[in-house]
């Protein structure tokens, strides 16, 4: 096979191994692991739920999938996106070779991998120089295998030298990321999907599965113990139209309801004082704490009359194995962190956690928001390790087979720290992988406003039609999921496979690949052949994470993973010396010997009185913008799901605004009308969805549609710096 780069003058390994084998490349066929006209199985790209799909060859090439029946996870089901899984990678604006911004016509033009490199590495080293290595930043995602976020991150600060960089976690699974961290010692989701079917009491906060998780409400539609399901939303989502009880509290006052309900379990003694002193800390100062969230003030501020308040207090105490689950609502808010600590601490003092049905438990959001959590070398160090910690630098930089100093303990800056630094000059070159910020980032015409003041900007992508791609210098033509092989971790901590069935078009290549030219074309000789492909670099993952919560060592290989249905961590070798696992390791959960991941092995109660909100409503902007997912059948900003003619029927295609029919009969608004949004930075049409889902004073708008991160305000959670995309003010009148 003729490449499609010239690397004439390139005699390198990594030369000769593209030679020898094109298709690791993704530019031949799929590997001979998997038979031409087998039928394989691999874990689903879009959510975090990570189900099992079995994919369908035909000459080496998916031709079409089915949900996978015996993967503990989905159990046969799957929803719209795991269906049309296949279908974006066929899209007609695949990126399909480099593409350089020709200066002097302002277009993107087709060059070859070899200048894409050279360009690549030389802009970014003469940025270097002039301007000192803070001043290149990436931006990545939770969308790519875990190899290659452990690649990425490993390449950019212990190779190219560069300290900050950023992912879409941050917009996504960053609150509870520092939130478990905090309160249990280690970044540690406890739960396994069983425990949405031993539940008798399942308390949703700020979390709408049945559209954002829709297997994940399967697995509790499943729940043979006719359980109490408590839906906490100001909205009436479609889980709360399903739950038992629904608590539509005022937007954003979940951190006073939350102390308030702790306040009564406390005061009526509704509580598990053994749990609490033989597994907690801080109990008698949190105690003290929640007493001024008398029932009348919880009232007062979150809309929720003192009966009901008691009616959904006494739910939770009366039952035997409660869980609580939370997801954005939760997480995208200015006392994010909070809040969620908030959670654990109903769960610690009531003793729901480390038992069957129990927990207080993070459903995240992207198909590798765990893995980005853990191995993406962003905020913590590879494999959930310090970066400021001398012996996890030593033990990361022994494994890797690099020197010490290379591993600095500078934090990096987070992601709304590397926007505010290109604005202030200090950020000049901005790398995205995979992830749409044009689109995605709060406050939009701000930050695409901020891109122009960039040297250099290279976007790393499957499509070239992105908002990001089209504002990009450069752009990188990257292999999707099905076009590359890695591993998945989901919100269960379970480690799934996926695999290369699909053929990446044109000159696309796996990320992992693209990594590795750029350590060749960096000039960073031998420092990363340990990293010669992603199998060997989930060798490498699995011995950084030894003596960790999330240790993986005892998984031999792909093979292994392949095999058992998935893995979830920990999984040491002390779990792999046991020849026969009994059955119900298959669904493993943490905690169960009450032992924490604090030094002392007990867990925190933390908690800080509420803020305000950063952008309270007023008689210019008298409405609350929410904003959130709008369908199963819609993934983030659509770059993949707009390419399915299937999903793009079950949603509307046009941006809409839900708007209580009070307010749209005092506003003059009928259904179907062209309606103005405008908050102090922007102003959009929509069109309007009269209904009583939101309540009066109150608007939301699905955050698929490209306009309303051109509304949201950019007020951010002060521990994990999650953008508040839940709430801003804004006017609403017709167009
Ligand atoms: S629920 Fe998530 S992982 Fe499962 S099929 Fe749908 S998008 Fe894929």
């Amino acid at each position: 096979m003729k490449l499609p780069f010239n690397l004439r003058n390139f005699d390198g390994p990594l030369t000769r191994e593209l030679v020898r084998e094109p298709g690791k490349f993704g530019l031949g066929q799929v590997p001979s692991k998997v038979a031409p006209d087998a039928t394989t199985t691999m874990v689903c790209g879009f959510c975090s739920t990570g189900c099992g799909l079995k994919i369908h060859l035909k000459d080496g090439q998916a031709v079409n999938l089915s949900a996978e029946t015996d993967y503990p996870v989905n159990l046969g089901m799957a929803c719209p996106k795991g269906w049309e899984a296949l279908t974006p990678l066929a899209a007609p604006d695949r990126a399909t070779t480099p593409l350089l911004r020709n200066e002097k016509t302002g277009e993107l033009e087709p060059v070859d991998w070899e200048r894409a490199m050279v360009l690549f590495c030389e802009r970014f080293k003469e940025i270097k120089a002039k301007h000192g290595a803070e001043s290149v930043a990436f931006l990545s995602t939770g969308q790519i295998v875990t190899e290659e976020l452990a690649f990425l991150g490993a390449l950019f600060k212990f190779g190219m030298g560069f300290v900050h960089c950023d992912s879409n976690t941050r917009q996504c699974m960053a609150t509870s990321h520092v939130a478990y961290k905090q309160s249990f010692g280690f970044d540690a989701p406890p739960f396994t999907y069983a425990d949405f079917e031993e539940s008798d009491v399942l308390v949703f906060v700020g979390a709408n599965p049945c559209i954002a998780h829709p297997i994940m409400w399967q697995r509790v539609m499943r729940n043979p113990h006719r359980p109490e399901i408590i839906v906490v939303d100001p909205r009436k989502t479609e889980t709360a139209m399903a739950a038992t009880q629904h608590y539509a509290l005022t937007p954003k006052s979940d951190l006073t309801l939350l102390y308030g309900i702790a306040n009564i379990l406390i005061a009526s003694g509704w509580i598990d004082r053994d749990f609490i002193a033989a597994h907690t800390n801080g109990f008698a100062e949190f105690a003290e704490f929640v007493t001024r969230f008398t029932p009348d003030h919880v009232a007062a501020e979150t809309g929720i009359v003192v009966a009901d308040l008691w009616r959904l207090t006494e739910t939770i105490a009366q039952g035997k194995r409660v869980s609580f689950w939370w997801t954005m609502g939760v997480n995208q808010s200015h006392e994010a962190t909070r809040t969620a600590q908030a959670i654990i601490n109903l769960a610690l003092i009531t003793g729901n956690i480390g038992r069957p049905g129990t927990g207080a438990n993070s459903i995240t959001g992207q198909c590798n928001a765990m893995g980005s959590r853990i191995f993406a070398n962003v905020t913590s160090l590879l494999g959930g390790h310090d970066f400021q910690n001398a012996d996890h630098r030593a033990k990361v930089a022994r494994v890797l087979g690099i020197p010490d100093e290379r591993i600095t303990s500078q934090p990096s800056l987070a992601y709304d720290q590397i926007v505010q630094g290109i604005e202030d000059g200090a950020i000049k070159g901005l790398w995205l992988i995979a992830t749409n910020s044009s689109h995605s980032w709060i406050h939009q015409d701000r930050f695409n406003e901020l891109l122009k003041k960039l040297d250099f900007l290279v976007v790393q992508e499957m499509y070239t039609t992105t908002e990001s791609a089209q504002r990009a210098d450069l752009v990188l033509p990257a292999a999707g999921w099905g076009e590359k092989e890695g591993t998945l971790i989901n919100s269960e901590r379970r480690i799934g496979l996926v695999k290369k069935v699909s053929r990446a078009p044109g000159q696309a290549l796996a990320d992992f690949h693209i990594f590795q030219l750029i350590a060749h074309y960096w000039g960073l000789g031998t420092m990363f052949t340990r990293w010669s492909s992603p199998e060997a670099a989930f060798q490498l993952m699995k011995e950084i994470s030894r003596g960790q919560p999330c240790e993986i060592s005892g998984i031999a290989d792909y093979a292994h993973i392949d095999a058992a249905g998935g893995i979830q961590w920990p999984w040491s070798e002390v779990n792999a010396e046991c020849k026969n696992p009994p059955a119900e390791w298959r669904e493993r959960r943490l905690f169960e010997d009450g032992k924490f991941f604090t030094a002392d092995g007990k867990a925190k109660m933390l908690f800080d009185m509420p803020r305000a909100v950063a952008e309270p409503t007023d008689a210019e902007f008298p409405f609350v913008l929410m904003t959130g997912r709008g369908s199963s059948a819609q993934w983030h900003t659509g770059s993949r799901t707009d390419k399915s003619d299937v999903l793009r029927k079950l949603a509307p295609a046009n941006c809409y605004v839900e708007i209580n029919p009070a307010d749209a009969k005092r506003l003059g608004i009928g259904p179907g009308d062209e309606v103005s949004i405008r908050s102090r930075r922007a102003f959009i049409t929509a069109t309007a969805f009269v209904t009583s889902t939101v309540r009066a004073g109150q608007v939301f708008v699905p955050m698929h549609y490209r306009a309303v991160n051109r509304l949201t305000h950019a007020a951010f959670d002060p521990h994990s710096r999650q953008p508040s995309y839940k709430y801003c003010a804004v006017s609403v009148g017709p167009a």
